[in-house]
């Protein structure tokens, strides 16, 4: 089970193909009469509601149109209002958003907020625009998707390559379409995009929430494995970005030992525990993770270090089968998305490496859109401290109901996390009637 697509799969091929693996282990859990009903949402869920797709038409700076293509794909809604970002890549294709969209579905099932799944994305390739450009491009994005995007249908969001400042001018471009073309009642700009800067409706807490949202993870496993002294519990982080920065920051306040972290040119590494602060002022005063005093060990040392969690926090497909065999962590915790390959995670299961997958381990950043969302909605804002007491709890419960199934079923914690997620959706789907 991974976010990845399988060799010779397409991305949504593969995603298909894991529900399917999901829907064998969960069917017995139905009762006879209601199997076939059972058969028929995982029919449903094996394609998106719908994949919208448009040619974006901008004029460029030099005067020139250019013409870009665009999707959303709304994957399902039977838990809440579609729900999931907007990439800016060359790579996006009508394949790709279908399978992110449905990995979107179960990720907001993980922790139950009351959202279903969606994904659209552009072709293009961002750095080659202007900051004219880019706000054209966005502000005809936020006109296609506005007939069928608001806050009780469906829920963008930042993805790659697209920011705060994008959400914001797409908000605006809503909201004037709307006044353009509605006659009665405007819907609700703000909630209908999260992600948006602070002050312009954006929510307290977001910009740490992925990677705090793991430490809530990480403690609620500390206690499900008996890890009781947070000293010995040692940690090595490959990423020390936005996710990576702030699971390092986190970890290290409550008492656990970050012993390694990385960015695409160092890994930085102290066998007593780094001070992640530290380390984050070093790195924006000289553009590096070390100095002439630090120790440095290579990405293949990092991975193979003797550590209690190794958490990868940087790129898509950092572990593989050359390199899953010489982990040595006992716990995986998975913050970047679909950074296991397939073959690597037969591997880890073979040697018993406990992994946490993203889904579950980075699902704070869209547990944290949600609280946003209910903020637009109440016009009402809440304070750091409050969005932080909210996570809290979400995030360690999802950890203790994957553990409990894993239990239950005899089955990965990454099996776990997906039987949960497919079921509450497809007992939504049976509840309302759909199938
Ligand atoms: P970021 O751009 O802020 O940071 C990425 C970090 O990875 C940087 O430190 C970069 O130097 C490092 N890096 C790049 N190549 C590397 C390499 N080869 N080896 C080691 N380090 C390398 O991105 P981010 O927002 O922290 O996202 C990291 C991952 O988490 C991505 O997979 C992203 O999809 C996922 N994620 C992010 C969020 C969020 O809220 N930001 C939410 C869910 C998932």
């Amino acid at each position: 089970m991974k976010d990845k697509k399988q060799k010779g799969q397409s991305a949504h091929a593969h995603a298909v193909t894991q529900l399917q693996q999901v829907a064998e282990l969960l069917r017995d859990a139905y009762a006879p009469e209601d199997r076939e009903r059972f058969d028929a949402a995982i029919e449903k869920l094996s394609e998106p509601d719908q994949v919208h797709e448009a040619k974006l038409v901008i004029t460029m700076d030099d005067g020139s149109e250019q013409t870009f293509t665009a999707f959303r794909s709304q994957h399902d809604n039977a838990r809440g209002p579609y729900k999931g970002g907007i990439r800016f890549h060359p790579n996006v294709s009508k394949d790709e958003v279908k399978a992110l969209s449905t990995w979107m579905t179960w990720k907001s099932a993980v922790t139950g907020i009351p959202y279903g799944g969606s994904k659209g994305g552009i072709i293009v390739d961002p750095r080659k625009l202007s900051a004219g450009e880019l706000q054209r491009l966005s502000r005809a994005y936020a006109r296609f998707v506005a007939p069928f995007v608001g806050p009780w249908v469906d829920v963008p969001a930042p993805d790659v390559n697209t920011n705060g400042q994008i959400m914001a001018w797409m908000v605006d471009e809503y909201e004037q379409y709307q006044l353009e073309t509605k006659e009665t009642q405007v819907e609700n700009p703000l909630a209908t995009f999260t992600g948006k800067p602070l002050g312009l409706g954006g929510s307290e807490g977001r910009e740490e929430a992925t990677g705090l949202g793991g430490v809530y993870v990480l403690e609620a496993l500390a206690e499900k494995m008996a890890w009781e002294d947070p000293s010995e519990v040692s940690i090595a982080i490959q990423g020390f970005g936005n996710v990576g920065y702030w699971f390092a920051q986190h970890a290290a306040d409550r008492g656990y030992r970050v012993v390694a972290v990385s960015d695409s040119k160092q890994v930085l590494f102290d066998e007593n525990g780094l001070n992640p602060s530290e380390v984050i002022a070093h790195k924006k005063a000289h553009g590096s993770l070390t100095d002439e005093t630090s120790k440095v060990i290579t990405n293949e040392e990092l991975l193979a270090l003797d550590v209690t969690v190794f958490v990868p926090a940087a790129l898509e497909n950092a572990i593989t089968k050359e390199n899953a065999g010489s982990i040595k962590a006992e716990v995986i915790i998975e913050m970047a998305n679909g950074p296991t390959t397939p073959e690597a995670d037969e591997i880890l299961k073979q040697n018993g490496v406990l992994v946490v997958p993203d889904v579950l381990a980075n699902a704070g950043g869209v547990t944290t859109s949600y609280f946003e969302w209910v903020q637009n909605l109440h016009g009402y804002y809440w304070s750091h401290a409050e969005v932080l007491s909210k996570l809290e709890p979400l995030m360690k419960q999802a950890l203790i109901d994957a553990w409990n199934m894993k239990v239950k079923s005899m089955v990965t914690m990454r099996m776990a996390t997906y039987m949960k997620a497919v079921k509450s959706v497809v007992d939504m789907l049976l509840l309302r009637g759909r199938v």
